[in-house]
């Protein structure tokens, strides 16, 4: 398995996740490997070729948040990952944890998030056409949107969720995501028992928060997937919480939704629940279901006891004694 502790509060919650993970019992050995700025000072680059190497090998990684340098024509770590890997579905389910005080906590808030995680204005097509006048790329196509609303139907219709919702911004970018939302209905169509609706994106944002127990499962293009995350994020308690997975037809990673948290880095205050519920994903993926389930529940017990919470969702706990007390509850 592949470990990409990345940068900022990486470290930290990367190894809390792995003390987790080897709590349940489970076997796994972890081939760990540099990207992001501790990369960059130690070899020199970003991404080295042994991040690409240990993935090609193990096709399962792990992974913390990544800093990419602003300015200096340095690539987002993540996008070149999704794009090298072929990593075009970012999954993130959005569910309440038991006994956590959010805004929100006596809504039954449970979405999945279906991100196209390729295209869109993350194509990084930017330039200058005269000076003071930039322009960037939206790029959208019928095969990443096929991809990425099968994906959504296809889990759907494993996991007994009765609705999808696309997002969009079609009456402005009739374009390009009136071509995403054509192949979301082509899609739709052969899933007839799957109830399908579309939505504009700014009301799709005031929705969620006037009614969040409305939404069952997004698909998304890039961007709007981006911040809709955060802000599903922000319903069940802030992005400690949230954990995702980048899917693509042979290789799969493992990464919380939040990212590198400067402030809070090098501290101990950081909360690897999402990490540690990423790696509750990974070991589902692998088929290691009942470790999965155990870490799941011992997450879940953590949050019901409310003792030794870190301070993001109101608890005074350290990274570390939040991390014991998951373990204590796998055992
Ligand atoms: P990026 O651009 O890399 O996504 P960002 O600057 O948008 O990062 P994050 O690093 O995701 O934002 O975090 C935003 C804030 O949320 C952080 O400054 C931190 O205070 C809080 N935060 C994020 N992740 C965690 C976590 N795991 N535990 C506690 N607080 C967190």
């Amino acid at each position: 398995m592949t470990l990409i502790p990345g940068d900022g509060i990486g470290p930290e919650v990367a190894e809390a996740t792995m003390r987790a993970v080897e709590a349940t019992g489970v076997a796994i050995e972890w081939e760990r490997v540099e990207a992001g700025v501790t990369a960059l000072e130690e070899y020199g680059e970003l991404l080295p070729g042994e991040v690409f190497a240990s993935l090609e090998y193990s096709h399962v990684g792990l992974k913390g948040p990544t800093t990419t340098p602003v300015g200096g024509g340095h690539q987002s770590i993540n996008v070149a990952l999704r794009k090298k890997l072929g990593l075009y579905t970012n999954f993130r389910p959005v569910r309440m944890l038991p006994g956590l005080k959010t805004r929100f906590h006596d809504v039954p808030v449970n979405l999945a998030i279906f991100r196209e995680n390729t295209e869109d204005l993350y194509s990084g097509l930017e330039h200058e056409v005269i000076p003071g006048v930039v322009e960037s790329l939206k790029i959208i196509t019928q095969h990443a949107s096929m991809r990425i609303a099968r994906a959504a139907f296809e889990y759907a219709k494993r996991e007994g969720r009765c609705k999808v919702a696309a997002i969009h911004k079609a009456n402005i970018m009739k374009m390009s995501d009136g071509l995403f939302l054509q192949c979301c209905r082509e899609v739709a169509a052969h899933f007839p028992a799957i109830e399908y609706s579309e939505l504009i994106v700014d009301n799709a944002c005031m929705q969620l928060v006037m009614r969040p127990q409305a939404f069952d499962l997004l698909v998304l293009p890039n961007l709007y997937g981006d911040i809709i995350s955060d802000l599903a994020a922000g319903l069940v308690g802030g992005l400690g919480i949230v954990p995702g997975a980048n899917l693509g037809d042979h290789c799969a990673i493992f990464e919380a939704v939040h990212g590198t948290a400067p402030d809070i880095a090098g501290k101990e205050l950081a909360n690897p629940t999402a990490l540690m519920q990423s790696a509750v994903l990974m070991l589902a993926h692998l088929g290691e279901r009942e470790a999965s389930a155990r870490l799941q529940s011992a997450l879940e017990h953590t949050y019901a006891e409310g003792e030794h919470l870190t301070s993001d969702v109101g608890g005074s706990a350290s990274t570390g004694e939040f991390t014991e007390a998951v373990i204590r509850n796998i055992r």
